[in-house]
């Protein structure tokens, strides 16, 4: 069997450049004697060390390829692949691919308005090409419509601008404390450029169904990510589009003591709440809503090779937002506002596996309620229609509760066992003290009616560990989706 490459061309990967990746792999691979198949595939669960690709040999032994940032990386890759090293001694190749691959990351980070990682790749190269004595006339063109957007016009660029292309200012209403760790931010707008996550194109093309996400700047100030004074950050918001159109919007956000922008945002929480929440409170900028899956495919692109005839959540940590965006699509008109073609909604059953830390069990009232809409029918055979309501069944997996309190942000936060009680009494639930293993997947996997979209989300080690059960269950890729959070 010939060897192949499958190089991630999702999430975080493609805002690092992948889909250049997979053409140079491609290049490198065809320029050798012998058959490699190089093809785009899905995530692979290693966003954090993205781009990534994992190489076939022998059909089935599989060999993850992480940080793939230099031609000599791809190299590696195909030798990897093909057992042959490719010839890298021809340095107009080596310009030429270097190029498309700053070009792809600037289009990428353009398309969804990531303004700061947009500049970052231009002057990159500007520089680059100044070292080199070459002229780069159309990416200083490009670095002044960018810098604009981006609410610039030069340097310095140490005071957040009043007016930033695509994203608009959104004020912080209340903050509810899930966990020692976890909050849901309230934002409220009144300002119509927001936008919508489901265009309605005048009647002239009805809105695609889709998940969607919003990009938060982090107001950090001078930083290594581009020369703006903020970092960008996706957040998948819990409250619906018609919310959204509404003017408001919630976001559950985890705080990471080392992370730029989650400890930015506590920092300034904590600040607005020792001031006594002032009306004029904290004001933060959200983009224009970013298409994150469409529906009901529930894969990145506008469509997949099957229409699933269940869905199955494998969701941890922060990935639970995920759960309400999907759960919408069983009501599109009701729940998002927009009139969707019966084959476009999500009428089947979905199940899910949420793996949380015992000290940090998010939107449990929300998961208890999605069960108790089909927990009615949770012992009926055959199933009747109703029973694609709510989640048909939901295995909550708690793991070890590792920060002590003194150490998290939300330290006064108690979560206690008697919340689960709700949960464990319904008859489509179950509570168990357990990391996600193989025998939990094949048994989650044996319920669902085929074809199943599986959708994996959460921390890039939990990606992986998923991805690689649902691979050794026989699961083909393009039957798994995986989203970072
Ligand atoms: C489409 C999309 C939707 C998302 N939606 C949400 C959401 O709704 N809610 C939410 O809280 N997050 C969500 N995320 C993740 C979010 O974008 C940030 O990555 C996260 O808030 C951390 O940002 P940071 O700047 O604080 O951390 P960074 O500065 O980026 O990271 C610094 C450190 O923080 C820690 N860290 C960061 N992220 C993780 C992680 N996932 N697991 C373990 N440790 C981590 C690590 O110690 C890391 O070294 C989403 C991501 C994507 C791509």
């Amino acid at each position: 069997m010939s060897p192949s490459v499958h190089v991630c061309q999702a999430g975080s990967c493609r805002r690092n450049g992948s889909e250049a990746v997979l053409l140079e792999i491609e290049e490198l691979a065809n320029a050798l004697d012998g058959e490699c198949k190089v093809k785009g595939s899905g995530c692979l669960g290693l966003c954090s060390r993205g781009p990534a690709a994992v190489s076939v040999t022998e059909g089935r032994e599989q060999r993850s390829h992480v940080n793939l940032d230099s031609l000599e990386a791809s190299a590696n890759v195909v030798e990897t692949a093909t057992g042959t090293k490719p010839r890298l001694d021809d340095p107009g190749l080596l310009t030429r691919l270097s190029g498309v691959r700053a070009m792809r990351m600037r289009e990428q980070a353009i398309s969804q308005y990531r303004w700061n990682g947009a500049l970052n790749s231009i002057l990159d190269e500007v520089q680059d090409k100044a070292k080199r004595g070459k002229s780069s006339g159309d990416l200083e063109r490009l670095l002044a419509e960018v810098l604009v957007k981006s609410g610039f016009k030069n340097p310095p660029f140490d005071t957040m601008p009043s007016k930033i292309e695509d994203y608009t200012q959104w004020t912080l209403e209340d903050v509810t404390k899930l966990t020692r760790h976890s909050a849901v931010f309230h934002f409220k707008s009144n300002d119509r450029k927001r936008g919508t996550p489901n265009p309605r194109g005048g009647g002239r093309s009805p809105p695609k169904p889709k998940t969607w996400h919003t990009t938060l700047l982090g107001e950090v100030g001078k930083n290594e990510e581009g020369p703006l004074p903020w970092v960008e950050r996706d957040y998948t918001p819990i409250s619906g589009a018609l919310e959204w159109e509404r003017g408001t919007c919630d976001i559950l956000i985890k705080i990471y003591k080392d992370g730029a922008a989650t400890s930015w945002l506590h920092r300034v929480l904590t600040a607005w709440e020792a001031s006594g929440r002032p009306d004029a409170g904290l004001k933060v900028w959200l983009s224009k809503p970013v298409l994150t899956l469409s529906v009901p495919y529930l894969v990145s692109g506008d469509a997949a090779s099957f229409s699933p005839a269940s869905v199955l959540l494998l969701l941890a940590g922060t990935g639970i937002v995920a759960m309400p965006q999907v759960l919408h699509h069983r009501d599109p008109y009701g729940k998002i506002g927009i009139s969707v073609p019966k084959r476009h909604q999500l009428h089947v059953p979905v199940d899910m596996v949420f793996s949380c830390r015992a000290d940090d069990v998010l939107m449990l009232d929300e998961i208890t309620e999605r069960c108790k809409e089909a927990s009615e029918y949770a012992n009926t055979e055959p199933k009747p229609p109703q029973i694609n309501k709510g989640l048909r069944n939901c295995t909550l997996l708690l793991t070890d509760a590792k920060a002590s309190a003194e150490n998290s942000p939300f330290p006064n936060v108690t979560c206690s066992a008697n919340d689960l009680n709700d949960l464990k009494s319904l008859p489509n639930a179950e509570v168990l003290e357990s990391r996600l293993s193989l025998e939990i997947v094949r048994g989650a996997l044996a319920k669902m009616p085929e074809p199943c979209r599986v959708v994996v989300s959460g921390p890039s080690a939990f990606n992986q560990a998923a991805r690689n059960m649902l691979l050794e269950e026989r699961v083909s890729d393009e039957a798994i989706t995986i989203l970072e959070a």
